[in-house]
Formats: C-alpha cells, structure tokens, sequence
C-alpha cells in the first residue's frame, strides 16, 4: 500500500483528529516558538487534519497558510474543519512542491517529513520555496536516538526514514540550510500512570514511559535558508 492509500484509510477512519490530539502536546510549543510576523505566508507539510495551519492563522496572525498533504482524504477532511478563506488545503508531493521560488516565509511539519520518498529532495525543494531567512520547523518523534519509537515502521504500511540528531542536521545543512537549533522538546502532557499499575498494555516500566514521552518527547530540528 503507498503512503497516500495508507493515509487516505486513516482519514476516512477519522484518525486524522486522534493524530491532531496526540500531536498538538508538542506541535502547541513548537508552532509558539516559529518567528512568524503578521501577514506572512506559512506552510504545514503533511498537514493531516489541518490544526497547524489553523492555529498558525488564528495566534500569529499568519496571512495564508497553505497545508500540503499526499492524501486526498486527508486534505478533504483538513478543508471540512475550517472556513478560513486564508487557509488552504492542497493535495501534493513532498518532492514537488507546488510554490515559486522564495514564496513561503516559514515552514512547519510534525510527524510526516520522515515519510518522504527522497528526503533530501524534499529539503531541497524546501530550500528552493522558503525566501532568504525563511525557516523549517522539522517535528518528528521517530528518529534514531527514540528507541521506543523503533517498532512503528511495523504499523504504518509505508516506508519510513529513521534518521539521528546528528543526520537531521548533516541533512539540512547538505541541502543549503543553517541549523538554528535542535533539542527534544517533551510531552507534559500525557498521563504517566503510578508505578503501581505498571506493566500497562502498552509500557513494561514506568521509565520507560517516562523516557519516551518526557525526556525524548519530539526531536525539533530548526533550519533557516541563508
Ligand atoms: N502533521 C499531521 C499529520 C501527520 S501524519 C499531524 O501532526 O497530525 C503524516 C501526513 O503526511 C499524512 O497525512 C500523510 O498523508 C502525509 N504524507 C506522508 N508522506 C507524504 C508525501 N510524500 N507527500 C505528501 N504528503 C505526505
């Protein structure tokens, strides 16, 4: 199954908002720290259910903010949950975006960059549509360094890209990009469970759980065009 089947399923199983739930403990911090000035135009890549952009419209008063998504379910759905003239969902390819040179201001993307076919193309492509100064919020909990993340190439029937800290960066700066900054920025907000009701269905210990959610939480990589 490609990944736009895979996730044409999810969406019209409403995954979509269960992946928005999940996802917003983290993407909330990172989308605050995004320098972004009224006005400008931002870019959600791999935009699911469409929160981002939402919210990137609704508290930094973003002037459009496009969502890009493989999935035409998954950017039917995005297009259902907002009126907004100023956001807009668009079905496309992460190896071919479809914007002109320097037109995007910023980018964010959480969960999804690591589903690209060609991963240094897509930075690639990023450089090309960010202008001078634009910047790439790069969100992903899998990556190397998360070993509890492992195992979940074995429930999305598509490929994936396992990258460290350290590729991520070597990555950004092969494609043109600086590296602003990089850190793991943690999940406070799901509920670790006393270590009395350990083991539970999904967590052997409580460090564990721990560990995956508080300490590792989500890789934030930041890259700004020179
Ligand atoms: N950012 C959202 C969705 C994450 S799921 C959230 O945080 O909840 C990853 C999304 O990326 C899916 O909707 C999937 O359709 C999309 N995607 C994956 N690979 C893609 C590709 N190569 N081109 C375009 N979209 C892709």
């Amino acid at each position: 199954m490609s990944v736009r089947e895979e996730f044409d399923r999810w969406a019209a199983e409403g995954r979509d908002r269960g992946m928005e739930e999940r996802h917003w403990h983290t993407a909330k911090p990172i989308l605050a720290r995004m320098p972004v000035e009224a006005g400008e135009t931002v870019l959600d890549l791999g935009s699911g259910s469409g929160y981002a952009a939402r919210a990137l419209r609704e508290t930094k008063g973003a002037g459009r903010a496009y969502g890009l998504d493989g999935s035409a379910e998954m950017v039917r759905n995005a297009r259902s949950y907002t009126d907004d003239p100023r956001v807009t969902f668009l079905q496309g390819e992460f190896g071919h975006l479809p914007f002109v040179d320097d037109s995007i201001d910023h980018c964010f993307s959480m969960e999804a960059f690591y589903y690209a076919t060609d991963p240094g193309r897509t930075l690639e492509e990023l450089h090309r549509v960010l202008r001078p100064g634009g910047t790439f919020f790069c969100a992903v909990n899998y990556y190397e360094e998360n070993v509890h993340s492992h195992g979940w190439g074995a429930n999305v029937d598509a490929g994936m890209t396992r990258w460290s800290r350290g590729t991520y960066r070597d990555a950004f700066r092969a494609a043109g990009f600086h590296v602003a900054e990089q850190d793991n920025v943690p999940d406070r907000e799901t509920e670790i469970p006393p270590a009395s009701e350990f083991p539970t269905d999904s967590w052997a210990t409580r460090e564990a759980m721990v560990e995956r959610y508080r300490t590792y939480g989500t890789l934030l990589t930041v890259g700004v065009v020179p």
